[in-house]
């Protein structure tokens, strides 16, 4: 399998079933496929480097996910080569009520990077047509009834085109989004559900919340497949990565940052004439000091 199989650039209907939770991959190659992280970690560096000395383009890397898919680990080992100082992470979690008193893309507008460097955004502004569609959130929404006052397509299908719109308006001012769905399966999930509460380094990665979520597997997927079909394009795709093996989805994923960050073409400034001759002379200069 390669990064090309788990793209939905929005042509046709996409399906959850359609894309597997696990790639299958031989386990006698997880080495190989680890050394392949390493090496695109390497370029990843590199190309950060160029990104932020060009200055030119910003870029976005969202993870969505089910609990236990493996966000947190992917976001440690993926952005591991990194500099620091090029990089943001930010958690969107339960808004606060400051960010419930405004629109549902303000949080995420407040965390973009300036361009040049890269945001890592654990969750999104999907969250507000993922959980808040799940859990029927809309309806405690302190906003007018115009906006209210439809049914639950309607009302979803008019957040991701908003979702399309603002996506583009950002591709349009020099960003680049990277739209990651981690798709673990629900096997995988109890797995990783009993190795939280079997071990107690672990234990403070797991709440009971954890549980009623997955009850409501089928309307997560749901949300997802309607989230994914709605706002899958072609300058800003999803990638459906299969989450189940670890060390295959952290490959997967480094072969889309790599990919993104490549697209941007980030260069060094190159000097002008003028500029040459001036550095030259401070080297002139410098020696003789
Ligand atoms: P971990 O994997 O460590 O548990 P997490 O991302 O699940 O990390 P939590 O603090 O457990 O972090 O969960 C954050 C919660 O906030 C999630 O359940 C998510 O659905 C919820 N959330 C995020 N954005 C919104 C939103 N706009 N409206 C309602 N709930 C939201
Ligand atoms: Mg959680």
């Amino acid at each position: 399998m390669k990064l090309g199989d788990c793209m939905f650039e929005g042509k046709g209907t996409f399906k959850v079933a359609d894309y597997p939770t696990s790639a299958k991959m031989d386990k006698a190659r997880k080495a190989e496929y680890q050394q392949l992280t390493a090496d695109n970690v390497l370029k990843m560096s590199e190309l950060q480097d160029r990104l932020y000395a060009h200055g030119v383009e910003g870029v976005v890397i969202m993870l969505q996910a089910m609990d236990a898919a493996g966000k947190d680990s992917t976001i440690k080992h993926v952005m591991s080569g990194v500099n620091p100082q090029g990089v943001s992470v930010y958690s969107f979690k339960q808004p606060s009520k400051e960010e419930l008193a405004h629109d549902y893309l303000w949080r995420a507008v407040k965390n973009l990077p300036e361009r040049g460097k890269i945001a890592l955004f654990n969750r999104s502004y999907y969250e507000d047509v993922l959980v808040v569609k799940v859990h029927n959130m809309r309806r405690g929404y302190a906003m007018p009834e115009r906006t209210l006052d439809m049914g639950d397509d309607e009302f979803f299908a008019m957040r991701y085109r908003q979702i399309t719109n603002f996506e583009d308006y950002l591709f349009e001012n020099g960003y680049r989004l990277l739209k990651i769905f981690l798709n673990v399966g629900l096997d995988e999930q109890r797995n990783r559900f009993l190795e939280r509460i079997e071990r107690p380094e672990k234990n403070w990665k797991f709440s009971a919340g954890d549980l009623d979520e997955r009850e409501l597997w089928p309307q997560y997927m749901e949300a997802f497949e309607d989230a994914i079909n709605g706002t899958s394009t072609e300058r800003n795709p999803w990638y459906i990565i299969p989450a189940d093996q670890k060390w295959f989805a952290r490959w997967l994923v480094s072969e889309a940052v790599v990919k993104t960050l490549e697209a941007c073409d980030p260069q060094y400034p190159e000097l002008s004439e003028e500029e040459k001759a001036g550095l030259a002379d401070c080297k002139a200069r410098l020696e003789a000091m």
